[in-house]
């Protein structure tokens, strides 16, 4: 799929690795997928591994005989390896025997097709396969995203923030976070409405996504209008710039109600920085986050306090 493809209406780009030896078929395959679809190939099997460990395609077409490492061993090792083991695989091969049907299947291959092939009943088997790879895909994507504000949800925010503790221990990088809390956010809701309190939440976290915006940057939705923001590989320093533009673009910000007339927000937020030891866990680290909050709100609002 492409990045940053989005599940609302909009379709994405599937990409297709296409494993054949010989130069024909190949051909045949790339002129009936190319238009729809972006393309890899390759014509043996060693190269076809490499590449799919590399390119992470949506579906694998393969054939059966290849020179070297024949199209079963490649399914075998595909299979094997975490970062291929999910990518379905496609047999499109001249091996048309039900034993050979058989133990494509057998190991793992999601459909078995033989040579020679009918264009047109290939192109729906591959659009059969790319549909439930997209559905798969978009529940994966649903479940990791908070309904009302499309940031990260809990569940995504755990592991997230497991995996790159992990990886700042291991690497002895530094790992930042901001707790943020809206100000008086039960004032809005009691002023304009909850519909309307939705609405400003969704604005304050469009703000968030465009400020911590380094592709590793993560902005979860802590609960209720708190937001917690990973910043994997950010020192203090840095993490305190991004705090302070948070807090100076919500300030600014005007959030516009139904009715077209303009409210006011602020918030608050607490930041915390650390090179984890190998082994701990990041649960303190961010209960210090909280309490710098704390603190923040306690100065009156509107501010940035840190933890260290
Ligand atoms: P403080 O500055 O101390 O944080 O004050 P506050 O009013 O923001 O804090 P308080 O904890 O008293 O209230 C939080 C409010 O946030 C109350 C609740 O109605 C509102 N809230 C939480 N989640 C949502 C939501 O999903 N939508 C809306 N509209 N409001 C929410
Ligand atoms: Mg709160
Ligand atoms: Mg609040």
């Amino acid at each position: 799929m492409t990045p940053g493809a989005s599940t609302q209406g909009q379709e994405w780009r599937n990409s297709i690795l296409i494993v054949d030896a010989d130069e024909r078929d190949l051909t045949a395959l790339t002129e009936m997928l190319g238009g729809e679809h972006t393309l890899f190939t390759v014509n043996n099997g060693k190269r076809a591994i490499e590449l799919a460990k590399q390119k992470r395609p949506d579906l694998i077409l393969l054939d059966a005989v290849l020179p070297g490492v024949d199209g079963f061993e490649v399914i075998a090792a595909l299979k094997r390896a975490p970062e291929t083991g999910e990518i379905p695989v496609v047999f499109i091969t001249g091996l048309s025997d039900p034993a050979s049907e058989e133990n494509g299947l057998t190991l793992g291959a999601a459909d078995y097709i033989s040579k020679p092939f009918t264009p047109a009943i290939v192109k729906l088997r591959v659009q059969k396969q790319l549909q439930i790879v997209n559905q798969m895909r978009t529940i994966h994507l649903l479940s990791e995203t908070d309904v009302l504000t499309h940031t990260a949800n809990r569940r995504h925010l755990n592991t997230y923030l497991n995996q790159e503790w992990k990886r700042a221990a291991r690497d002895q990088t530094p790992i930042s976070v901001l707790m943020l809390d809206v100000d008086n956010f039960k004032g809005y809701n009691d002023a304009h409405g909850h519909l309307q309190g939705d609405h400003a939440l969704r604005e304050v976290a469009d703000i968030l996504k465009k400020k911590a915006k380094r592709s590793v940057d993560l902005v979860a939705r802590w609960g209720g209008e708190e937001f917690l923001i990973v910043l994997p590989g950010t020192a203090i320093e840095g993490a305190c710039i991004v705090a302070e533009g948070i807090r100076a673009a919500v300030a600014e910000s005007v959030f516009y109600r139904q009715d077209d007339s303009k409210a006011r927000l602020t918030a608050s937020i607490g930041v915390n920085c650390t090179v984890p030891r190998p082994g701990s866990s990041w649960e303190a680290f961010i209960s210090e986050a909280d309490k710098a909050l704390y603190r923040a709100k306690q100065a009156g609002r509107n501010k940035v306090s840190t933890a260290i």
